[in-house]
């Protein structure tokens, strides 16, 4: 008897009629013989609301009440589903993070999975019934209190159950067949991708492929897990894979030069003028971000000239602007040596990155992506790289033009 952890995001579990259709497939893989973990997330453009609920209220907010708010989204579904389960006269039964447990620290709205406790599932298991655990959440090994893994956590929570309980496969169950060359969003001719290694996954969602959290690509690459994403609306059934599967890098033959192209609105630009040029100032700036469990990304700074004064800017996530700008000005009352120093953001920008393992073994990959934003009048704003990575910073208003001209000049478009 195989164990499957199948996770159901938002749009999968959007309105009863799509939480029946889920219930239909997690009914059929149990009649099929397999024992079923189910993680879902909350309605679609239910955390949404419930975030905006949190910064109407105020921008700088409490975090462990930000999850105790939003956390409840996803209890919601986990009973629905249960419901639905139990209609159909499958053995089912909710459970929030708590009640697992699954433990976190205690960064509240971006918290790690510490330890999953998977003695009661597996018990509720063998005796052929379904687990449906609420995604997103889990307790705080300090404050005993919940928390949440961060936007798109719900994978997160699927890959980590997997793991703790030696599953034999992890399915994401999305509203797109599996991951594909690009947004198929965005660029209309974006191929799904059979096997992607899971380095490549894991730059692809650092940078903005949202269809994985970059958590659990992390957790599903040390365990060596199977995970699998696949559209929960076709209608095929039996565990056959048919989606996108993650793999390691030994497991892919054909090594493509480019496997993918992202494009991120998540990141916001800040800029710090009039920085004095010495050493030390960049630690002491990004200290206190990091303190402040703010995310750094793209960094770039100027060689100041004559004046001793130059220009840093960076980008943070969108949603930590506020937070940003407040722990800067902070910082710079505290400091004499800051005192001239203006703060600008803009929200105008997007993140395009080129991803493929190729790029290790070959010269001219970055060169290429800058000529093609240069043949199209494309300003690149800031640029960072990795090894199997480069990501570009430029108008917002190029989004798309950008992404499909690089999509076609490293010859990603489908034939269709
Ligand atoms: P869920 O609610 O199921 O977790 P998400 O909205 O978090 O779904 O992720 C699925 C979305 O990710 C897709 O609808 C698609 O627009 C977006 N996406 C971004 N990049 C990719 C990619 N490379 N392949 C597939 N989907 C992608
Ligand atoms: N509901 C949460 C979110 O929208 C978690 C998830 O769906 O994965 O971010
Ligand atoms: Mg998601």
């Amino acid at each position: 008897m195989s164990l499957l952890v199948m996770k159901f995001g938002g749009t999968s579990v959007a309105d009863i009629k799509a939480i029946e259709n889920v219930a239909d497939k997690i009914s059929a893989e149990v009649r099929a013989g397999h024992m079923a973990a189910v993680v879902v997330s909350a309605m679609s453009g239910v955390t949404n609301q419930l975030i905006q609920y949190c910064q109407d209220i105020s921008p700088l907010h409490d975090a462990r009440e930000y999850d105790a708010i939003v956390s409840t989204g996803e209890q919601v579904t986990a009973g629905l589903l249960s419901m639905a389960l139990q209609k159909r006269g499958i053995v089912a039964r909710s459970w929030q993070g708590w009640q697992v447990p699954i433990i976190t620290n205690c960064q509240h709205a971006k918290a790690r999975i510490e330890d999953i406790d998977t003695a009661n599932l597996k018990e509720q298991l063998q005796n052929n019934s379904v687990a449906v655990v609420a995604g997103f959440q889990g307790i705080s090994d300090k404050d005993g209190r919940i928390t949440t893994l961060g936007r798109g956590g719900s994978d997160t929570s699927a890959v980590a159950l997997a793991a703790a309980l030696k599953a034999d496969r992890c399915d994401i169950y999305t509203d797109v067949k599996g991951v594909y060359t690009c947004d198929p969003r965005i660029v209309p001719k974006a191929q799904k991708i059979h096997k992607i290694c899971y380095e490549e996954m894991l730059e692809m969602a650092s940078v903005g492929a949202k269809v994985l959290q970059t958590r659990s690509v992390e957790i599903a690459m040390k365990a060596k897990l199977s995970v699998q994403v696949l559209s929960s609306f076709e209608n095929e059934v039996g565990s056959d894979l048919r989606g996108t599967i993650l793999v390691s890098e030994e497991q892919i033959m054909e090594k493509e030069l480019i496997s993918g192209i992202t494009c991120s609105r998540d990141d916001a630009k800040i800029t710090i003028r009039k920085l004095p040029d010495m050493p030390g100032i960049a630690a002491r700036i990004f200290g206190p971000l990091a303190e402040a469990n703010i995310n750094v990304d793209m960094i770039v700074q100027n060689i100041a000239a004559d004046t001793k004064e130059t220009d840093l800017t960076f980008t943070v996530p969108k949603e930590d602007v506020k937070r940003t700008l407040n722990v800067l000005r902070q910082y710079r009352e505290t400091s004499q040596k800051l005192s001239n120093v203006r703060f600008e953001h803009s929200h105008d920008v997007v993140k395009i990155s080129i991803i493929g393992i190729g790029m290790k073994s070959h010269a001219g990959v970055a060169q290429k992506m800058f000529q093609v934003l240069a043949d199209k009048g494309i300003n690149i704003q800031v640029i960072s790289t990795s090894e199997i990575k480069v990501s570009v910073l430029i108008g917002e208003e190029y989004a798309e033009l950008a992404a499909r001209a690089l999509h076609s000049a490293y010859n990603l478009d489908s034939c269709e």
